[in-house]
């Protein structure tokens, strides 16, 4: 068969096996298979582009095994608590993949027409900009910099240059390819340096906004690399990527109560050491022991979950899959609910529990849990603090003031179980902690439930 048509039919194969993964990602009990097909798709793109080109496939071969060992060895190393910087990272590559594609483009090719020489252009912009982007992602996230939003004066017009430059030389370079190489430079310089000062003035509590942007922007690069080297497939793997990193933009902005424009460009989502205007919180913390608690647990006949970011540190969710069965066992309707930015990355805690095979029936989204929350007996609150504060919905002077949460105080008794009064991400007070209804269980999270689950088993 004709080489160009094996590798149309081929491209159409990915094409459905890209378009059914992602679809399959939309769903947890599906999402394993999603990736694998998705990445089955990638791997016949990649030999089918690879065959009969004149390569030099020693190079080509040593990249795979270098690159496929390094993914391999990262992604069984990574602690679960380190996933949303990986990911950062991830993209930071995707991006940087696009810049020197676009350069190469550039270097390989004797007369730019200005079709090409324009998405040269794009996929060095956008891939610069994703690259140094997704590396200060990382470093806040990471906490190697400041989760401070890095504010200065003339911030604004600066970022106004930098992005000016680039705009410009491009022009100039799409107009003048062949006489391009000053401008050329000058637009990787300054897409690098965009990246920089676009995503530092950004607060750590709204890097999941950034890195679902800079998701976006990593397939909007591949696919302007797609342009330039012609390659249909690079142009639709990017344009998934980017469409459906700009869905899950939006989709972490709602969660938030935010708007994109307000995430970049406000300096607000300090990490934690806020907590400015929140005003005196009433009531008092009544601690509870976990035999007592048992003896409340022991009769409910409803129970809700609420993980945060506390389960993953305490490395808790097989505790907590013991905790549902002996609940379950003893009479009670055991349901999960998934605060959309509870943890630290987007699917963080569904990542959690499906590890510790919580029945995937059992988990319940924010909106499909806060409807009957009136009606459920208790709500144990594990690791999580900000996605249940209802200073989001009482106190309009409350920095997350706005924000969706899952309304656990409106059960009629509340668990938190967390090691202090520390605050949470957002670094305010919670004034669920104060309530007529809630009972604080103090400790690590896995302890406590441990503890919890030897109560029911004595
Ligand atoms: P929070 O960060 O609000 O709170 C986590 C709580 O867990 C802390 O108050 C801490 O209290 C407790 N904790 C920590 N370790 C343990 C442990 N070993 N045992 C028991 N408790 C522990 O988490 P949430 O999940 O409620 O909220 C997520 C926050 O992170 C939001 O503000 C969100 O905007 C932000 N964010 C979310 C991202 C995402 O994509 N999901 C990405 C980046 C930020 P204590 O120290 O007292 O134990």
């Amino acid at each position: 068969m004709n080489i160009e048509y094996l590798k149309i039919i081929v491209y159409a194969i990915s094409t459905l096996l890209f378009v059914f993964g992602l679809k399959m990602l939309g769903k947890t009990h599906l999402a394993r298979r999603g990736n694998m097909l998705s990445s089955l798709g990638m791997l016949l793109a990649i030999l089918v582009t690879l065959i009969g080109n004149g390569f030099d496939y020693k190079w080509i071969a040593g990249g795979m095994i270098v690159g496929t060992l390094a993914g391999v060895l990262v992604a069984r190393l990574i602690v679960m608590t380190r996933m949303p910087e990986m990911v950062a990272l991830l993209n930071g590559f995707g991006g940087i993949s696009s810049l020197l594609l676009g350069w190469a483009v550039y270097v390989e090719t004797p007369a730019l027409d200005t079709f090409t020489a324009a998405t040269v252009f794009l996929s060095v912009l956008i891939g610069g900009i994703t690259f140094t982007g997704s590396l200060m992602a990382w470093g806040k996230l990471g906490e190697f910099i400041s989760g401070k939003p890095f504010l200065f004066s003339g911030q604004m017009f600066i970022n106004g240059i930098f992005l000016g430059v680039p705009l410009v030389a491009g022009l100039l370079f799409v107009l003048h390819p062949d006489s391009g190489t000053l401008y050329f430079y000058i637009i990787i310089v300054a897409a690098l340096l965009l990246g920089i000062t676009s995503v530092l003035p950004i607060g750590g509590a709204d890097m999941p906004v950034v890195i679902s942007l800079m998701n976006s922007y990593s397939g909007l690069a591949a696919a302007a690399a797609g342009f330039a080297v012609n390659n249909i497939l690079l142009i639709v793997a990017g344009s998934l990527v980017g469409a459906s990193g700009i869905i899950l933009t939006n989709i972490m902005c709602k969660s938030m109560n935010r708007t994109l424009i307000n995430v970049l460009f406000s300096g607000f989502g300090a990490a934690p050491g806020g907590g400015e205007g929140e005003g005196e919180i009433e009531g008092t913390v009544k601690p509870i022991n976990a035999d007592d608690a048992y003896l409340i647990l022991e009769s409910a006949s409803s129970v809700v979950i609420v993980p945060g970011y506390g389960l993953a540190v305490a490395q808790a969710q097989h505790a907590v899959r013991e905790l549902g069965d002996v609940l379950e066992e003893n009479g009670a309707e055991v349901r999960y609910a998934i605060h959309p930015v509870a943890g630290r990355m987007p699917g963080h805690m569904n990542v959690l529990l499906a590890e510790a095979s919580v029945p995937y029936d059992q988990l319940y989204e924010m909106d499909a849990i806060n409807p009957v929350m009136e009606s459920v007996d208790v709500a144990i609150v594990i690791g999580a603090n900000d996605v249940v504060n209802p200073a989001a919905r009482e106190n309009e002077s409350s920095p997350i003031y706005g924000m969706p949460i899952i309304n656990v105080d409106k059960a009629k008794t509340v668990f938190v179980l967390k090691r202090s009064m520390a605050a949470g991400f957002a670094g305010i007070q919670n004034s669920l902690f104060y309530k007529e209804n809630t009972r604080m269980l103090f400790g690590d999270a896995k302890e406590s439930v441990q503890n919890l689950v030897g109560a029911f088993k004595d």
